[in-house]
């Protein structure tokens, strides 16, 4: 339970907010009230002289109180402090995310005041987050100026694990109609208790912003009791002195820390303080100039908002103007897809902000479901910052949106393909599935087209392993060709024998390789490309039969009358399987084939759904057709043996036809035909 709930909490950790806000480093803090500037940023004053009260003596007051910790909260306790997280560092990544927890609140509740809010102290005190180190005494202290607690909140909180003060805020403010929560972090209740892990002692002196509050002393060891007293000049807000254990006292290393903060909060909105130096980058690199962007800073960027490890194989920076103001960075990862990615439940990968305000971290709906493996931010001015969930599903600047983004993103990827073919073959090989998810799904012809130039497929005029895009198929064309040919096979082998293939193989005709079991689907659904239709070798086939049945005596096959006399006894012989017998002039070394009204459909239902169904059903669903091949010598056979050996005649013909359907990719379980051969191969060793 604790593990899935910080698997949850690691993805909110990725829906960590980005900075907001501009600072005025001005010399004299006198008001606090913050200014939506005329760019849309807000303002915040930061006093640059702010006398550090890290360094302030606060002074014992009350009477100390002892207290245990509730029995469950001691049991949790000790799983978090030992073995909950892998890796220790984290202690520091929790507090700081508290620490911009408290900041947030108390942002939140000063601007959002009304007359029935609490009265707030000390509101123009700068907002920041700061650390200090110190190997001598082997502490590390981190302090936040922001909303700081009272004594019930500090028992509530800190006293009970898995209670987080948090998620009620959350809770709290959604009920008003407000959507800021996404900026706040902290919902499970057991970041806290992280820090015992390398502490054997910490102090924990805060005071509530609200007007009136005393401060407070909090101390624990972390075994089963802690301490709360009253105490004097405690600055509002919260400092934390984490006593680190001797085998932890790394955590005092200034340099150590600071790597552990560029790794985990390096994006927190506001200002994180090290020994008097600012850590975070808190550039919301989107709306920088798209030349000034590093590749180090894109890198950094895309760990932070993807929570991964890999970096971005493409990087799409892209703003615009009209017909709506976008700021954006898309990021393909480097990194292949995971199991969880390629199921439609997962999330997207994209955040919408507004003027630097997220409004959602994984905001579905601003690209197609399809491209869930994109990761990045949209910034869009023209969104309303309270646009709702209901609105961001409906709204039409939304659907806007997504389309030019799309389309450029699609555009950006053909670009991709031409100017880094390498590049653009692994990221092929990795991501595929998703493009043709994106033409099965997409509900508009033009995306599709557009996704289709993604495409790439093995073709019949090319090597083995390279592949060709539609449009360099449709380039090689004579000008009367008004099809693109396909052919689904499992290998390039079975392409080039099958039947299907060999009449196209005749007329010199280029046909293009479909591997993957749904390319056919896909194929299907898109339908044309470039103005050509897109035709599959097997309906082809099919087709140009249907109208060609008498033209097919040549000198070397059966007569009209041996054909019509085979035939009748195919259509007896194969009654219930076969629902049309016909001749066809397509074939060369194959005796027969087999087809269906529409292959691929048909193949997808073998596939999914013919395990159900009887022998029986599953031909009168089909309705296969016999195509036979009249020069063939066992087609020439067999029309002798109908006088000379009915038995073996029959034989072959179950045989024939069973071939014929495995040929077709329409066969459930190819082993149950192995019986048949072998009575054929007894039959034909007997004389031997
Ligand atoms: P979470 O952050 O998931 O809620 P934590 O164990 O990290 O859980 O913290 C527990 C609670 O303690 C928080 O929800 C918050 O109410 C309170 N808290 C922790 N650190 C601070 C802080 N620096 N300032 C104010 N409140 C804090
Ligand atoms: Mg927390």
């Amino acid at each position: 339970m604790l593990a899935l709930r910080l698997k949850l909490r690691s993805s909110v950790i990725s829906a960590r907010r980005l900075p907001i806000t501009v600072y005025n480093n001005s010399k004299t803090c006198n008001s606090f009230k913050p200014q939506i500037l005329n760019n849309g940023n807000i303002l915040l004053p930061r006093c640059v002289h702010y006398s550090t009260v890290t360094e302030q003596k606060e002074t014992i007051k009350g009477q100390s109180e002892k207290r245990e910790f509730q029995a469950e909260t001691r049991m949790l306790l000790d799983i978090v402090a030992r073995s909950l997280y892998s890796d220790k560092e984290v202690f520091i990544r929790e507090l700081i995310s508290n620490a911009s927890d408290a900041l947030e609140k108390f942002r939140y509740l000063s601007v959002s005041a009304g007359p029935e809010s609490p009265k707030l102290e000390q509101t123009d005190r700068p907002l920041e987050i700061k650390l200090t180190t110190d190997k001598q005494n082997r502490t590390i202290t981190i302090q936040d100026s922001g909303i700081g607690m009272t004594k019930e909140e500090l028992t509530e909180n800190l006293g009970t694990i898995a209670r987080s003060g948090s998620k009620s805020f959350i809770e709290e403010i959604k009920k008003k109609g407000a959507d800021e929560a996404s900026s706040i972090i902290g919902q499970f209740g057991v970041g806290f208790y992280s820090a015992f892990m390398v502490a054997d002692k910490l102090e924990v002196l805060t005071r509530s912003s609200k007007a009136g509050s005393p401060g407070y002393k909090w101390t624990s060891d972390g075994s089963g009791t802690y301490e709360i007293q009253e105490v004097d000049d405690v600055p509002i807000g919260t400092k934390i002195v984490v006593h680190l254990k001797t085998d932890c006292r790394e955590f005092a290393d200034d340099d150590v820390v600071k790597n552990i903060i560029k790794k985990y909060s390096n994006f927190i909105s506001s200002p994180i303080m090290l020994n008097g130096e600012q850590v975070n980058s808190i550039k919301p690199i989107w709306l920088m100039d798209i030349k000034e962007v590093t590749l180090e800073q894109h890198t950094e960027f895309y760990k932070f908002i993807s929570n991964s490890y890999d970096k971005p194989r493409f990087t799409l920076h892209y703003k615009a103007d009209a017909p709506l103001s976008i700021r954006s960075i898309l990021y393909v990862p480097e990194g292949k897809p995971g199991l969880f990615e390629m199921s439609r439940d997962s999330d997207v990968g994209v955040a919408l902000y507004s003027r630097k305000i997220l409004i959602k971290s994984k905001a579905e709906n601003i690209l197609p479901k399809w491209l869930r493996f994109v990761k990045g931010v949209v910034d869009s001015e023209d969104i309303p910052l309270n646009l709702s969930r209901e609105l961001l599903q409906n709204s039409a600047l939304i659907t806007k949106l997504r389309t030019v983004l799309t389309n450029r993103f699609l555009k950006f990827m053909v670009e991709m393909s031409q100017k880094d073919p390498v590049g653009y073959d692994t990221f092929y090989k990795d991501y595929s599935i998703f493009l043709k998810e994106g033409i099965v799904t997409s509900q508009s012809p033009t995306e599709k087209e557009e996704i289709a130039k993604l495409l790439r497929f093995e073709s019949s005029k090319l090597g083995s392993g390279v592949r060709t895009s539609l449009s360099e198929y449709s380039k090689r064309q004579k000008d009367d060709q008004k099809c693109i040919y396909y052919l689904a096979a499992p290998s390039r082998e079975l392409a080039q024998t099958s039947p299907y293939f060999e009449s196209l193989k005749k007329r010199d005709l280029e046909v293009l390789f479909c591997y993957e079991m749904y390319d056919e689907l896909v194929l299907l659904e898109l339908k044309e490309f470039g103005g050509k239709t897109l035709v599959s070798v097997e309906n082809d086939m099919q087709k140009d039969s249907s109208d060609s049945n008498d033209a097919v005596i040549g000198s070397d096959g059966l007569q009209q009358a041996q054909v019509d006399e085979l035939i009748a006894y195919l259509k007896s012989n194969l009654v219930g399987k076969v629902f049309e017998v016909r001749t066809t002039q397509k074939l060369d070394t194959h005796p027969c084939v087999i087809t269906v009204q529409e292959m691929a459909a048909a193949r997808h239902f073998i596939r999914t759904q013919a395990q159900n169904l009887s022998e029986e059903n599953r031909f009168a669903l089909l309705r296969p057709h016999l195509e036979i091949n009249t020069k063939h010598p066992i087609i020439k056979k067999l029309h002798k043996l109908l006088s000379t050996d009915k038995e073996l005649a029959n034989m072959v013909t179950q045989q024939l036809f069973s071939n014929a359907m495995v040929t077709a990719g329409l066969v459930v379980d190819p082993r149950n035909l192995i019986t048949h051969i072998n009575d054929l191969l007894v039959k034909a060793l007997e004389k031997h």
